[in-house]
């Protein structure tokens, strides 16, 4: 817990970093697909940005990665806005204890995925972000959104991660196509996973995606680029959900030890909101058994404890 002093983050960030470094590597870096596969473990960055404008970052918070899931935050966001309350028919707001890619539920639940950070729960969210859009105005309209949220224009899509997911993306397949049975997807399953497959190969540093997320933490607006993305009410609420299932089974995990909203990808990210304070962003590819970053994590865990950020109490 801090003491009295004004925090240095700076201080805060450079610490961290000495200590993980003798541990960079750890963790089994995704290997599902071969852009992913070649990445260097040994990677790591993190950048803070808090909500009066200060900008802090170690490594190599400048190294454009594949967020991945975290992306799912971003389409939740956007479906929230097209739809507002009404895509909780479509999907639930439950933590899963599955797999991220687990299937057995949506039998249980009839298509309805149990929240939107599970694949199943983003492809159905997708397919909401589709409305009234051809697949690649969808996702032209995520782009956009992006570079609107981190007003930086060169936010780009990994076109080669992309196919790759869709040349090997089987299971997100029998998910969507299972949805579809059951009449929970409006459009046709190749729409909606073109435009899921692209959101997932979004390449961020963490310096533009902790920027891009501050929203989250500061209510509702980027203070840094005075854009207004969500009411108060919407922040909290996505927040909510990012707590409680933004590390697929191991939500309850980070919860505990970390006590933030944020959420995960199996490229080695994790985008997380001290509500008040900052956005944060890390990354480091090697993956823990639930498929969240571990030094990523752990680096979320000692800023914490550093900070006394926790949502749970100083
Ligand atoms: N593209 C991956 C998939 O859909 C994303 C998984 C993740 O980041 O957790 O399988």
């Amino acid at each position: 817990m801090p003491d009295t002093q004004p925090l240095d983050l700076q201080a805060v960030l450079d610490d961290i970093y000495r200590e993980l470094t003798p541990r960079l590597g750890e963790g089994k870096v995704a290997d599902y697909i071969p852009q992913l596969a070649r990445v260097d473990p040994k990677r790591f960055g993190m950048a803070i940005m808090t909500v009066d404008g200060a900008v802090h970052m170690v490594g190599d918070a400048d190294v454009p990665f594949s967020i991945q899931s975290i992306s799912k935050v971003f389409t939740l966001t956007l479906a929230l806005g097209k739809h507002g309350e009404n895509i909780w028919t479509r999907v639930g707001r439950e933590p899963s204890g599955s797999a991220f890619n687990s299937i057995v539920q949506l039998e249980h639940e009839h298509g309805i995925p149990r929240n939107p950070f599970i694949n199943a729960g983003a492809i159905a969210i997708t397919d909401l972000v589709l409305a009234g859009h051809t697949p690649k105005e969808a996702i032209g309209e995520v782009v956009r959104f992006l570079r609107y949220l981190a007003d930086e224009e060169d936010i780009l899509i990994d076109g080669e991660v992309a196919r790759s997911e869709a040349a090997t993306g089987y299971r997100n397949f029998a998910l969507a196509n299972f949805m579809r049975s059951f009449g929970k997807l409006d459009h046709p399953v190749e729409h909606v996973l073109g435009v899921y497959f692209h959101q997932c190969a979004l390449s961020l540093s963490c310096r533009q995606l902790a920027k891009a997320g501050l929203f989250l933490a500061a209510g509702g607006s980027n203070p840094l680029t005075k854009h207004s993305v969500v009411s108060r009410q919407r922040a909290r609420r996505i927040n909510a959900l990012m707590l409680t299932c933004g590390h697929y089974d191991g939500s309850g995990e980070f919860a505990y030890k970390v006590g933030l909203p944020g959420k995960s990808g199996v490229g080695g990210g994790i985008l997380v909101a001290a509500p008040g304070r900052a956005s944060v962003a890390v990354w480091s590819p090697g993956l823990n058994h639930n498929g969240n970053s571990l030094l990523g994590s752990l680096a979320l865990e000692m800023l914490a404890n550093r900070t006394g950020w926790s949502v749970f109490g100083a």
